[in-house]
């Protein structure tokens, strides 16, 4: 395992006080969380446990996300490595997920980034994506952590930008 990806792992296990916690990595551009599988009929199932976590390991610049955020929220995440946001937000999916239909979400997801494809209208679909219910909740999680555990944040945004190159 790689230092990045070790980091990466430590966080999210100190974060949540959990060992177990199946963590993969991808160099895919998004992070995510899985509490879905599907059945040898192709039904789609949603969990009440989290399944994993999938985290990006790209360095990636937030282009695509904090443009379309409040400036409060912005302002914040800015101050810390992007992979802290990465975490943070994908912990705050796992946080906030009850009450949300993921399944319904992936179909709105798929939808909006059909429309990227289709016409081209990225920065409208990103602020519609932000909007979502679940992202706007994950956001909000991560910064009421941030702002709840300043001196952890920039802990692991030093470790996170030691370990990322
Ligand atoms: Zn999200």
């Amino acid at each position: 395992m790689y230092v990045q990806e070790k980091t990466i792992k430590n966080i999210i296990c100190d974060i949540l006080k959990r060992k177990d916690l199946k963590i993969e990595f991808t160099c895919k551009t998004n992070s995510s969380i899985y509490l879905t599988h599907y059945t040898d009929s192709n039904e789609i199932i949603q969990r009440s446990e989290i399944d994993r976590f999938v985290i990006s390991i790209r360095t990636e610049t937030g282009e695509t996300i904090f443009p379309y955020m409040t400036p409060t929220m912005t302002g914040v995440f800015k101050q810390y490595n992007f992979k802290l946001f990465s975490i943070l937000h994908e912990v705050g999916h796992y946080k906030t997920f009850k009450g949300i239909s993921y399944t319904a979400m992936t179909k709105k997801r798929d939808a909006l980034y059909a429309r990227v494809n289709s016409e081209g209208a990225h920065a409208e679909i990103h602020r519609l994506y932000r909007q979502t219910t679940p992202e706007r909740r994950a956001d909000k999680w991560a910064m009421n952590w941030i702002l709840k555990h300043p001196k952890k944040a920039r802990e692991y945004s030093n470790q996170l930008n030691r370990a990322t190159y």
